[in-house]
């Protein structure tokens, strides 16, 4: 027999249903992203008698690098400080699409068991 009112469980699994989308939704609002972190470094030069030799705060730079691992090395790529922003913006992208994974998979997690046991439930039905 058909409900016309939904049930408390309905409620649940739509308002699980709507979360999702709405997940997806800001998945689908992410640039081009990358692993890694964008390092900003002050560097002494080779120069003994150079300030920066002695004073932290006359050192060169900042000079940036984007370091990321692959296969268990890590990698370091020299940047020009105009490149720097671009990169901290892909690497930004790739933390929140990780974070948009973590959510998605942990209200899965919970939407599905509902669904598990309605399955199991028409099954003792027949
Ligand atoms: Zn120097």
């Amino acid at each position: 027999m058909k409900q016309s009112n939904p049930t408390h469980k309905d409620t649940i699994t739509t308002s699980y249903a709507e979360r999702f989308v709405s997940l997806k939704r800001e998945l689908e609002a992410l640039g081009y992203f990358c692993k890694g972190t964008v390092l900003k470094r002050m560097m002494k030069c080779g120069q003994k008698r150079c300030a920066c030799q002695h004073d932290s705060s006359m050192r060169h730079g900042p000079y940036f690098e984007w370091t990321y691992k692959a296969k268990g090395k890590t990698i370091n790529i020299r940047l020009q400080p105009e490149e720097a922003p671009v990169y901290q913006k892909a690497v930004d992208e790739y933390r929140k699409l990780k974070s948009l994974l973590t959510r998605m998979e942990r209200l899965s997690r919970t939407a599905i068991a509902p669904l598990a046991r309605k399955a199991l439930s028409n099954l003792e039905k027949i």
